[in-house]
């Protein structure tokens, strides 16, 4: 019987391991190592750069799953760009999250300020990922993709899951068939991931469609970043695949979000374009076309009441946002379990609001089998509010100690580590003002067949069983107003990401998880 991934020797292991660490720092599947295991004296230039954690082997995922995930990429891609052009749905959202979330009625604020005076910028840019896993129900039927949730702000990992189906690739080719148990060249069918490119090119379209300067200064890419960032290399490697282009050129520059007033200004005049003054170039300045935000989707990007001037001061501006607040909001929690709130006589299908045939190019019947395909990929999620029959069925799930268990609780936080599992719901929702129940969502655990492999970690090697989290990338770009036209839709690459099956978040940053490529089983 063919076992996939093979056993291996302790030797096999050892050499595996070597191959990768190297294979790993030449071709940049790499991050800056966390300074509290490099200490200042060993790195005070912070030049070390170290190999991300990594499955050696593509962990296998259902062909069929694959498949499902792409194929409704250009559907969501459509509809959050629907949702983001949709003001009072989104109004409604905010009044429902409700005002104990600070981050979220400030971004609100932020939005309203700029409609007050208008906005000059119509067009939106949008990097998405759509994170799913494998559900296969007890019937033993076919396993499908559910959606874990829907990231509109800062997708990262684009750069480094490039990577990391060219590590498969490669060691499919040469590793792999040298094993004790060997696996024979092209029998592993590994799709590969071309998330730098089609990234890069969704920043590339945005760019060109800014159109010419009137300010007479150049155009630029600003990407917005987080002082410290460690995950540096996985934005290198779609700046590295912008600047490759020679028709147009695209001046790109890193901008810690913390010094946005400090380096850009406002130009005179109607127009409001975003002026850049890189600090090592002085006296000259780039008209910026494109404001990518690797940043901003969390409080702790906006520590003083200056942060969100900053924030103020970008969507006002001329420059095409990745993303608009508007986008950012849109990517909440709570606006996928109002999609996922499943169609009931006195509440019509939120899908059909945004996918209408006249939006879709489509006839009435494409665009129900597009709301369909999508509602498949929905578990169910339900609101803590205190008046629907759902919130308080929700509440009766989550206080109690045995059915909180396939559930998670999820504030409208992005970047890992702020959800609550299972039995610690409970306790965490008594500790909770109730008036801020609402700012929460609460899912059903998905919870896929089981997965073994082994995961490369700082050097260690740890085998068992694995949980995978397939994300598909998706560029939009579209002109906010309702009735806007959709100037791009492309699914744009995958990532697979994996942890150990003890673990409940998957996060590589994080350090909980680890890169992965797809072995189509
Ligand atoms: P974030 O925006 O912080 O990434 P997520 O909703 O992706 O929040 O949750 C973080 C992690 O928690 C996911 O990567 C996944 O590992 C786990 N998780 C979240 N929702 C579910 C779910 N419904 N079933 C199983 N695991 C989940
Ligand atoms: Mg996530
Ligand atoms: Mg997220």
């Amino acid at each position: 019987m063919w076992v996939y991934p093979p056993e291996l020797t302790p030797a096999e292991g050892e050499r595996l391991t070597e191959v990768i660490k190297d294979w790993a720092v030449a071709h940049g599947l790499t991050v800056r190592p966390p300074p509290a295991v490099i200490a200042a004296e060993a790195d005070p230039a912070g030049i070390l750069a170290t190999a991300v954690p990594v499955t050696l082997f593509p962990s296998p995922f259902p062909e069929v799953c694959f498949n499902q995930a792409v194929a409704v990429q250009k559907a969501y891609n459509e509809l959050y760009a629907a949702i983001s052009r949709d003001e009072e749905f989104l109004a409604q959202i905010v009044k429902d999250i409700g005002d104990s979330d600070d981050f979220i009625t400030e971004l609100w604020k932020v939005h309203l300020r700029v409609k007050e005076e208008g906005y000059v910028q119509h067009k939106s840019l949008g990097l998405f990922r759509s994170d799913y896993m494998v559900h296969q129900d007890a019937s033993g039927s076919t396993p499908q993709v559910k959606q874990v949730e829907f990231n509109t702000i800062a997708s990262s990992f684009g750069g480094l899951s490039s990577q990391t189906s060219l590590l498969h690739n490669y060691l499919a080719a040469t590793e792999y068939p040298l094993l004790g148990n060997p696996i024979q060249r092209g029998l592993l069918r590994l799709p590969p991931s071309g998330s730098i490119v089609g990234l890069a090119a969704g920043l590339r379209q945005a760019f060109v469609e800014y159109g010419p300067t009137t300010t007479g200064h150049g155009k630029c890419v600003v990407f917005l970043t987080q002082g410290g960032e460690r995950n540096v290399f996985d934005q290198r490697h779609l700046e590295y695949e912008l600047q490759r282009s020679e028709d147009p050129v695209v001046p790109v520059f890193r901008l810690p979000y913390a010094e946005t007033l400090q380096h850009t200004r406002i130009a005179d005049g109607a127009g409001r374009q975003l002026l850049y003054t890189p600090p090592h170039l002085p006296g000259r300045t780039f008209e910026v076309a494109v404001i990518y935000m690797r940043s901003g989707y969390g409080p702790s990007d906006y520590p003083d009441p200056s942060a969100w001037e900053a924030r103020y001061h970008l969507e006002r501006s001329a420059a095409i946002k990745c993303p608009t607040v508007l986008t950012q909001i849109a990517g909440t929690k709570k606006v996928q379990q109002v999609l996922a709130t499943p169609e009931t006589p006195s509440n019509p299908s939120v899908l059909g609001r945004f996918l209408r045939p006249s939006t879709t190019t489509s006839d009435d019947s494409t665009s129900a089998s597009v709301i369909s395909e999508l509602a498949k990929t929905f578990t169910n999620i339900y609101p803590l509010d205190a008046t629907t029959e759902a919130g308080l069925e929700a509440r009766r799930i989550a206080l109690d100690p045995a059915r909180s268990q396939s559930y998670v609780l999820k504030p409208q936080r992005e970047g890992g580590g702020n959800n609550v599992y299972r039995g610690a719901i409970p306790g965490f929702l008594r500790s909770t003002p109730e008036a801020h129940w609402p700012s929460h969502i609460l899912m059903e655990l998905i919870t896929p067949p089981p997965v073994r492999n082994t995961i490369l970690r700082n050097g260690a090697l740890e085998h068992g069983g694995v949980i995978c989290e397939l994300g598909i990338y998706g560029t939009c770009l579209w002109d906010q107003r309702p009735g806007g036209a959709i100037l791009r839709n492309e699914e744009a690459g995958y990532l697979l990401r994996t942890k150990g099956d003890k673990s409940e978040e998957g996060g590589v940053a994080a350090g909980f998880g680890c890169m992965d490529s797809v072995a189509l089983a």
